[in-house]
């Protein structure tokens, strides 16, 4: 099988504040070592399942969230971006596995719950949908026929993702209880648990039947994306991407693929 992992920092137990999740803050290197364990545990999970399963791990948290020197045997890192949409993801994948996610910007009691950057944007649609990066990009790998199967992260996190794809394997590693205060698991707990929801997701994956997994589509094409921004927001980045300025802080573009949205 081959799988495409997206990981990113702030659905990680034991991180909580904003004060870990940059590269000059001072909980950020004890946040990616606990990241990377998550990490090791997940593709732990599917070698259990099939010991030479293609994991291609993305490191999609802004400035990085893996320790390169702790990366799991067997599987392959795509390091952190600038990478544009798709990603590389393409259909010949078999799923897409999220790790260390955290829920849509707004979310009531969502740990570090943003959309695409902590200070940039209040919500983003697409045909009318409102998404979060989880969404998105569920959606972007749905078009290309790859179902997600796995999400780890908080507990809105995880019903975020079951409103979209009721039966999501979802490892719950902590509870939400503000915008940076959790209820976690212990590492060695929350490593287990992403361990076995893993192989389980990835033990669903080897015995089904073709087709039996579905992709999380939207309608489309086409697609239209609204991006609601915040106050102090510089709009020009999504100008130059080919959105219109609906109003003040709203921006709207058309596409034929999802990929050539902001996504
Ligand atoms: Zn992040």
């Amino acid at each position: 099988m081959k799988i495409y992992m997206i990981t990113d920092l702030e659905g990680v137990a034991g991180v909580a504040r904003w004060d870990q999740t940059g590269t000059d803050q001072p909980g950020y290197a004890q946040a990616t070592r606990l990241m990377t364990e998550e990490v090791r545990a997940c593709v732990a999970g599917i070698q259990s399942v099939e010991a030479d399963a293609e994991i291609w791990v993305w490191d999609a948290h802004g400035p990085g969230s893996i320790d390169l020197e702790r990366f799991p045997s067997g599987a392959l890192l795509l390091n952190r971006g600038p990478i544009d949409p798709p990603a590389f993801l393409d259909g010949s994948f078999d799923a897409v596995f999220f790790l260390g996610q955290h829920a849509k910007a707004g979310t009531r009691n969502g740990n570090l719950a943003h959309t695409y950057s902590s200070q940039s944007y209040a919500w983003f649609k697409i045909n009318g949908l409102e998404l979060g990066e989880f969404g998105c990009r569920a959606a972007l790998a749905g078009s290309m026929g790859v179902p997600t199967l796995f999400v780890s992260g908080d507990d809105t996190m995880i019903a975020e993702a079951r409103a979209l794809i009721p039966d999501i394997y979802g490892a719950q590693v902590k509870i939400g209880l503000g915008p940076q205060l959790a209820l976690h698991l212990a590492p060695e707990d929350a490593r287990d648990l992403i361990r076995d929801t893993s192989a389980d997701a990835a033990s669903a994956l080897f015995t089904a039947q073709a087709g039996e997994i579905e992709p999380f589509v939207i309608d489309g094409p086409p697609y239209e994306q609204e991006i609601r921004i915040a106050g102090r927001t510089d709009p020009n980045p999504l100008l130059r991407q080919g959105f219109a300025q609906v109003d003040a802080l709203t921006f709207v573009k058309r596409a034929e693929r999802l990929q050539d949205l902001h996504i």
